[in-house]
């Protein structure tokens, strides 16, 4: 048995490993001149290789000076905002390999409109500078634990929003002290753990083995930050550690690597698999192990089993199916049937080389040294996972109504798909009112809580209901938050009930007492009202507490005796409605809500014995107004008034012939 072991997680991360594979096939493709913006991995002898295949590194302020026919490449570290602007003013094609989980921060920064974007990580590298010019407002780096110390130094805690990242490569460990800090600093945070899981791999691996091992030989570039970082932890925690570029360093440390007992090898994101070989012989030559080259390299690449799940890199795609680099000596095949359940769709389109992926192994075949993998299976775990989550927390999912189950005429419920898993909604938890159909649901986006999981059946149930029920909530508490006695509100009758009405008014709805529906006699609100009307109410009073609004609706311009002495004077001539017969007249209804009074003597030329004989309820007649009594609130009209060329001088209603 060998004492070198090598880390599982050495060399060329998804990210780097995507970017090599793009400048790779660029080469292959022809094109070109390529100008690839700073050094495409740490590595000088990576470098030197694309260098003699014509590929020449070059810093952004060379980019307005590159021919037309020029083709920048920009690296996984990813670019500043300015880049791409000058890229775009000088007309030149581009090929962007900035790593996923980069662009990730990217967006997380974009989105920092209304709060300050603070990262963690070294703001001279390119990755940190490219993730700060992404955000639009405010921003802060901090190098380190140390840093953030001294900047926030006897300041008080702010309640002002904030949106913390990290740069992908940074120490875990000081990473947790950042976040634990600066947390009580801003009380209105989000912290977005955005490490990159190679990196966090890598440095868990090393922390746990470096211990285990009297020597570790780190491989990768001196300006490589997740090298050093690498390096730094193997010293931290174990005994030796040496970092060197290439197996040629290793001649100066013949005697440390003789002396130990057991050695761990490990490599910076941008080491190539060839030089790690290279350095893995080499040390076997020097400690004159009785194991061949052969098995160690063996021992190196036999770092995947069934059932692990890794990160590869996308390197062929046909209908049929995907090869994915896996980083070992076994070539990836992911069929389409373990990539997705839905018919149709061009993994041609969907998928490019480059991509990375994440797959889990399902079965080795050494006979023709193929690993069979699946994204599906692990979709279906994380999707999972992520409905259990939302049950404990009560997070709010979304999803689209895919079936709508029914049995003849009557409706179940509909089944909502979140990735690959299916939440069953059931009818009284759909938010549709019992007994209407469902089928408007099927096609929909929806929010919905998972209120129940059956985790051996992997089945759930969730309630739209229930999301709308605490939408509703929210904005009810935040309307009692905005309102105030006499405000305005237009709003829409609901319900009609005997002693008044209910109108809505935005979330919530009010009460409109019966009182306030009349000027005059009371009158029945569904003589006043029809459900659906509009209506124009203000608050009269409100009680967050019991969740009750009481409703007005007169107001003195809505009075009809202001609005009659507004409108009309004695003399004036109006069109009106007969709207009773007395034995002493007729009231006619001038404008809503108020009546005058045609006197038996003024309705024809000569007194009427009995109004009935000459008129009927809802006549329409044209009057003259002869007469107003403001206090009395009597208005007296006349149709013989219109009739007569001379007005006759009228007499005063008796008093008990009052109009209303
Ligand atoms: S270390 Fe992570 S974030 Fe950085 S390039 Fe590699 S995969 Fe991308």
């Amino acid at each position: 048995m060998s004492d070198i072991c090598v880390a599982k997680h050495a060399g060329f991360c998804p990210g780097v490993s995507r970017a090599v594979h793009l400048i790779e096939q660029a080469i292959l493709d022809g094109k070109g001149p390529i100008y690839c913006l700073g050094e495409l991995i740490h590595n000088r002898i990576f470098n030197e290789s694309l260098q003699a295949r014509g590929v020449r590194f070059i810093e952004p302020q060379d980019i307005p000076s590159l021919p037309g026919d020029a083709l920048v490449f920009i690296r996984a570290h990813g670019a500043t905002k300015d880049v791409y602007q000058t890229l775009a003013d000088n007309g030149l094609e581009y090929i962007d390999a900035t790593c996923p989980y980069v662009q990730k921060i990217h967006s997380i920064a974009a989105s920092a409109t209304d709060a300050t974007f603070i990262i963690i990580g070294d703001k001279d590298h390119p990755e940190v500078q490219g993730i700060v010019s992404a955000a639009p407002g405010k921003t802060a780096v901090y190098g380190s634990f140390a840093e953030l110390q001294e900047a926030f130094a006897g300041k008080e805690p702010t309640d002002e929003p904030a949106i913390l990242a990290v740069q992908t490569t940074f120490n875990t460990d000081e990473w947790k002290k950042c976040q634990k800090f600066i947390k009580y600093l801003y009380t209105h945070l989000k912290i977005c753990d955005t490490i990159c899981s190679a990196t966090e791999n890598r440095q868990r691996e090393v922390r746990t083995l470096a211990a285990e091992n009297d020597l570790t030989v780190v491989v990768g570039s001196r300006h490589s930050s997740n090298t050093v970082k690498l390096y730094r932890i193997a010293k931290e925690v174990g005994g030796d550690a040496i970092l060197i570029e290439t197996s040629a360093d290793l001649a100066a440390c013949r005697a440390r690597i003789r002396a130990a007992n057991s050695i761990l090898i490990t490599a910076g994101a941008s080491a190539p698999g060839s030089i790690i070989q290279e350095v893995i012989k080499t040390m076997a030559d020097i400690r004159n192990e009785e194991v061949s080259f052969a098995e160690l390299l063996e021992a190196s690449f036999k770092t995947l089993h069934t059932g692990d799940k890794v990160t590869g890199i996308v390197s062929a795609v046909s209908a049929s199916e995907l090869k994915v680099d896996l980083g070992t000596k076994h070539t990836g095949i992911l069929v389409y049937d373990e990539i997705t359940d839905e018919s149709g769709i061009d993994l041609t389109e969907k998928y490019h080389v480059g991509d990375p992926i994440d797959v889990v192994c399902i079965k080795f075949s050494d006979s023709d040294g193929t690993v069979q993998l699946s994204s599906k299976r692990l979709d279906v775990a994380k999707h999972w996972d992520a409905i259990k989550a939302a049950h404990e927390s009560g997070e709010i999912l979304t999803g689209v109504v895919k079936e709508v189950i029914r049995k003849e005429d009557t409706y179940s419920g509909v089944v909502v798909t979140k990735g690959t898993s299916r939440v069953f909604i059931p009818a009284s938890q759909s938010g549709i009112a019992k007994g209407e159909s469902l089928d408007p649901l099927k096609g929909q986006k929806v929010s919905f809580k998972v209120i129940d999981i059956n985790e051996d059946r992997k089945r759930a149930v969730g309630s739209i209901k229930a999301v709308q029920r605490a939408e509703k909530k929210l904005a009810e508490e935040e309307f009692y938050k905005t309102i105030e006695v006499g405000q305005k509100f237009v709003g829409t009758v609901r319900a009609i009930m005997n002693y008044g009405a209910f109108v809505n008014i935005g979330p919530v709805d009010g009460m409109v007492h019966i009182s306030e529906l009349s000027w005059g006699r009371l009158r029945p609100p569904a003589e006043v009202l029809t459900i659906g009307q509009k209506l124009n109410v203000f608050i009269k009073s409100f009680d967050p507490e019991t969740k009750r609004i009481s409703l007005g609706y007169k107001t003195p311009e809505s009075d009809p005796w202001t609005i009659f002495t507004n409108n009309y004077a004695i003399g004036d001539v109006c069109d009106v409605k007969i709207v009773s017969l007395m034995p002493f007249g007729a009231f006619a209804e001038i404008i809503p809500e108020l009546d005058g009074l045609i006197h038996n003597t003024q309705i024809a030329a000569k007194p009427v014995a009995n109004p009935a004989s000459v008129l009927n309820i809802g006549d329409k007649v044209t009057v003259k107004i002869v007469g107003i009594d403001l206090e009395a609130k009597r208005i007296n009209l006349s149709i013989k008034a219109l009739l007569e060329p001379e007005e006759a001088p009228v007499e005063e209603a008796p008093a008990e012939e009052a109009a209303e």
